[in-house]
């Protein structure tokens, strides 16, 4: 894999030593975060917009209604920003100043271009359902031609992506160091609890194991857990 899908513009500046230009470690932050934030501009008014996203090789999908304005927004060619973060703790130092955060974030520049070929869009929004419980796809009904036709899909390549990553203890002063202050780390991690089934389910179906194994690895394996790193 290429090492790197950094430019100038992406080029980690404040704290330098903690940007990531791998493209397997920027993949695997994008492929954790389950959601993802996209900044872009309408009549000059900028907007940060929350939603799914999903990372197919160096690109990364967006979907939505044809008629919402980021999706209309972004099908114009208009620039944007698309971020995601994983908050993996609370840094707590012995100065105010030097509290922080634990966190592996990616932020991506570029323009979105509209995927017109159904082959493609079909392969996006199944990465888009198997990114949320992989191997749902498997187990749904496919969307019909109503249902594709009121789906935009969006690729947003990955030529110009940053990630930034911190881990690790607090950074006191030297002079701060005696001091009879706790400092450390609040380790934090997203959690699934037991699924709840929909209360329309038809009886007699049971929690199929692609969905009890995603959320049993949520809540009990630590590899799946920033609490471990
Ligand atoms: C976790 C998550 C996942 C989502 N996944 C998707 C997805 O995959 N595809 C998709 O199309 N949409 C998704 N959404 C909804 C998305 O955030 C937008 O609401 C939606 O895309 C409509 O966008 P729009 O530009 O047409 O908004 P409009 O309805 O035109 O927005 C009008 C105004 O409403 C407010 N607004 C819009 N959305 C939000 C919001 N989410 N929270 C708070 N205020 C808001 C803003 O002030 C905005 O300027 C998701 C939201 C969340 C939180």
């Amino acid at each position: 894999m290429p090492a790197a899908a950094s430019t100038p513009r992406t080029r980690v500046r404040r704290a330098p030593k903690r940007g990531v230009y791998d493209r397997a470690q920027i993949h695997a932050i994008l492929d954790e975060a389950l959601v993802c934030h996209v900044g872009f501009v309408h009549e000059a008014q900028p907007y940060v917009i929350p939603t799914l996203h999903a990372r197919v090789a160096a690109v990364v999908y967006l979907h939505g209604s044809t008629a919402s304005r980021m999706v209309r927004t972004l099908a114009s060619g208009a620039p944007c920003s698309l971020t995601v973060t994983l908050l993996d703790g609370i840094v707590l130092a012995r100065s105010a100043f030097h509290h922080s955060a634990n966190y592996r974030s990616v932020t991506i520049l570029g323009r979105a271009t509209v995927v017109a070929s159904d082959d493609e869009r079909l392969r996006a929004l199944r990465a888009f359902t198997d990114h949320l419980v992989p191997g749902r796809w498997e187990h749904v009904r496919p969307p019909d031609r109503k249902e594709m036709k009121a789906t935009q899909v969006l690729a947003l390549a990955l030529d110009e992506a940053s990630a930034k990553i911190r881990t690790g203890p607090p950074v006191d002063d030297e002079e701060d160091m005696q001091r009879d202050v706790w400092a450390g780390e609040i380790p934090l991690a997203l959690r699934a609890a037991q699924p709840r089934p929909d209360p329309q389910l038809s009886a007699g179906i049971a929690v199929p194991e692609h969905v009890s194994a995603w959320s049993a690895s949520a809540r009990d394996d630590p590899q799946r857990s920033s609490l471990a790193r």
